[in-house]
């Protein structure tokens, strides 16, 4: 088993009843692990403190979130992507958001100055945050503080997103940095949020040829994804010679999510983390750190709502 990384305080990222995302489906994979005879003690992270997130993030966007955490009134809050349909404002959202920093966080630390080779973060993949914008339900970008966390050490980052949607948030905080590849394959952005992660998009300066993009055609099915993805990762890894690998695992190209058009399967989903923990075997000695990402349950349950990034 990896270690597994949770607190009960990532159920306050909670944009309201009405709001697509849900931290309840943490719950239901704790459930089902228990039930499948995998019962997990999490290790508890703190959340990241003010420090960690302005090594991504401006002071001008975090001090806005702290303002509306606390009910202050931010005339110009949707400049910054806050109070919008996707990103309401609710109270705590600052330190609701910094504890699945805390958790990612805590994931990098635990391979840098522990030596664990797989973690799972279950929570955290915001994706789509970006310096000074919150965007997607993503306020702190938690995968972008993780990689730079880690490159600080010396480590070289082989980022992977698997989440239906462009990383265009990851992409856009580490676009100039060599110490950081990024791969995202997701749904073509001509069809879906966030219009982002054409294949021509590749870094610039010394992060140029860096960032990788495989936009996919709506219907793409899991023969085809894993076509492309050994072709591109084989080849790109080998390359780059990363030291650790720190991955976005949202599950919402599977082809029972309402919000998204590709065609993975459960099966798919097994061979594409068999996948990926061969190549960290292969690339990284085995260093990997697993981040939730997004999900959305095809149908609501009475006690389940629908999540989604
Ligand atoms: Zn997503």
């Amino acid at each position: 088993m990896p270690s597994v990384i949770y607190h009960p305080a990532y159920r306050k990222y909670n944009f309201g009843e009405d709001h697509p995302f849900s931290p309840v489906r943490t719950d239901m994979m704790l459930d089902l692990l228990s039930a499948l005879g995998h019962a997990v003690s999490p290790l508890e992270p703190e959340p990241a403190t003010r420090a960690d997130i302005l090594s991504v993030h401006e002071e001008s966007f975090v001090s806005r979130v702290e303002a509306l955490s606390t009910g202050r009134e931010v005339p110009d809050r949707e400049d910054y992507g806050l109070g919008t349909p996707d990103n309401p404002v609710f109270p705590g959202m600052d330190e609701a958001a910094r504890w699945h920093v805390g958790g990612t966080l805590q994931g990098a630390r635990l391979i840098f100055e522990q030596g664990e080779k797989r973690v799972f973060q279950l929570g955290g993949g915001l994706h789509h945050a970006r310096r000074k914008f919150a965007s997607g339900f993503c306020i702190y970008n938690d995968l972008a503080i993780a990689v730079n966390y880690l490159t600080r050490q010396g480590l070289w980052v082989a980022y992977l997103d698997i989440d239906v949607h462009h990383s265009d948030g990851v992409q856009q905080i580490l676009y100039e940095d060599m110490r950081a590849m990024t791969v995202s394959f997701h749904e073509s952005g001509r069809y879906l949020f966030p219009g982002k992660g054409d294949i021509h998009e590749l870094g610039s300066g010394p992060g140029r040829g860096l960032k990788l993009n495989i936009p996919l055609e709506p219907f793409t099915e899991g023969d085809s994804y894993i076509e492309a993805f050994d072709a591109v990762l084989g080849a790109s890894l080998g390359s780059f010679k990363p030291g650790v690998f720190v991955v976005q695992a949202g599950a919402d190209a599977h082809f029972d999510d309402p919000l998204a058009d590709l065609m993975l399967t459960t099966h798919d989903y097994e061979k594409i983390f068999r996948r990926i923990l061969e190549y960290a075997d292969t690339f990284a000695a085995g260093r990997v750190l697993f981040t939730l990402g997004g999900g959305t349950l095809s149908a609501p349950l009475p006690a389940y709502g629908q999540c989604s990034i």
